[in-house]
C-alpha cells in the first residue's frame, strides 16, 4: 500500500535536515503506529506526505500503491486514496458541514474521472456513515468544526475520513493533548473503518491510543529516522521505559 523509501527532508528555508533517511511499508490492510520522543520528525512526516509548502524532499521517495506520491499535488494524493487527519482540525465559518463533505467528495471524484454524486445519493451515504460512527444527524447541519468541541471536531474528522473512503488514512495524533474520551473516538473511528483494504499509519506520542487501536506493527522514530520496528510489545516496552533505552541502543 504506502512504501517509504530512503526518505530524506529538510526544511525549504533552513538548511536543517529533519527526515533522514526514513524506511516504512504498509500492507493493504495493516495498522502501523509511528511513536517517539517531540521533535524526532514524526509530524514532518505526515506534512510530507500531504504534500504541505515548506518542506523541501531531498531523496528518497514515498508510493500509494506503486505511484510516486511526493510528485503529486495534494489533491491529487487524496483522490488516489490518501488520507491525512491534523491534529488541529480547520474551522470554516459560513459552510455547513454536509456542503462542505460533498465538495470534497466530489473534488476527489471529478479528479478521479468520475461523476458527481448525486444529492439524493450524497444524504443517504452521509446519513449512512453518520449512523455507523454514531454522529449525531444535527451536526452535520453546523458550519465545518464552528464551536465544536475537541471530541466533536474529532467525530467530525472520522466522518470525513469515511465519507472519502481512504485507502491510507495517516492521522497525527501527536501534542494535540486527547483526553481519554477524544482517544476513544479516534480509536472506535479507525476500528470502524479497518478493513482489508485499507491501511493506517497512527502517529502518536503517548502509548494510551494504542491501548484502543491493536496495531499490526509499531514504529520508533527518533532523530529523523526509525530506528526500531516490532510489534504491539514495542508500544508497551516504550510505556514501561520511556524512550531511553531504545535511543542507547542505536547509538
Ligand atoms: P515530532 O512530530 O516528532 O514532534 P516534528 O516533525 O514536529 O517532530 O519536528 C521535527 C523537528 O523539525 C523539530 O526539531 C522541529 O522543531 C523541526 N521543524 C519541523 N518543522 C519545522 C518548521 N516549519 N520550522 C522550523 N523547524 C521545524
Ligand atoms: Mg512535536
Ligand atoms: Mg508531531
Amino acid at each position: 500500500m504506502l512504501e517509504i523509501r530512503n526518505l530524506h527532508v529538510k526544511l525549504e528555508e533552513e538548511d536543517k535536515q529533519i527526515l533522514k533517511g526514513v524506511d516504512l511499508s504498509i500492507k493493504a490492510g495493516e495498522v502501523h503506529a509511528i511513536m517517539g520522543p517531540n521533535g524526532s520528525g514524526k509530524s514532518t512526516l505526515s506534512y510530507v506526505l500531504s504534500g504541505r509548502d515548506g518542506y523541501e524532499v531531498t531523496e528518497g521517495s514515498a508510493t500509494l500503491e506503486g505511484e510516486e506520491l511526493l510528485e503529486m499535488e495534494p489533491e491529487e494524493r487524496a483522490a488516489a486514496g490518501l488520507f491525512l487527519a491534523f491534529q488541529y482540525p480547520v474551522e470554516i465559518p459560513g459552510v455547513g458541514n454536509m456542503t462542505f463533505l460533498r465538495t470534497a467528495l466530489n473534488a476527489q471524484r471529478k479528479l478521479r474521472g468520475e461523476d458527481e454524486i448525486s444529492a439524493g445519493d450524497f444524504l443517504k451515504l452521509v446519513r449512512e456513515k453518520a449512523k455507523t460512527l454514531k454522529i449525531d444527524a444535527e451536526m452535520l447541519k453546523r458550519p465545518v468544526n464552528v464551536g465544536f468541541s475537541g471530541g466533536e471536531k474529532k467525530r467530525n474528522e472520522i466522518l470525513q475520513m469515511a465519507m472519502l473512503e481512504p485507502k491510507m488514512c495517516v492521522l497525527d495524533e501527536t501534542d494535540s493533548g486527547l483526553d481519554v474520551d477524544a482517544m476513544k473516538l479516534v480509536a472506535e473511528g479507525v476500528n470502524a473503518l479497518r478493513s482489508e483494504g485499507r491501511s493506517f499509519l497512527v502517529i502518536t506520542h503517548y502509548q494510551r491510543l494504542l491501548d484502543h487501536i491493536k496495531p499490526d506493527v509499531v514504529h520508533i522514530m527518533a532523530n529523523g529516522r526509525i530506528i526500531k520496528t516490532g510489534g504491539p510489545e514495542l508500544a508497551l516496552e516504550v510505556e514501561n521505559n520511556g524512550y531511553a533505552n531504545l535511543l542507547a541502543e542505536e547509538n
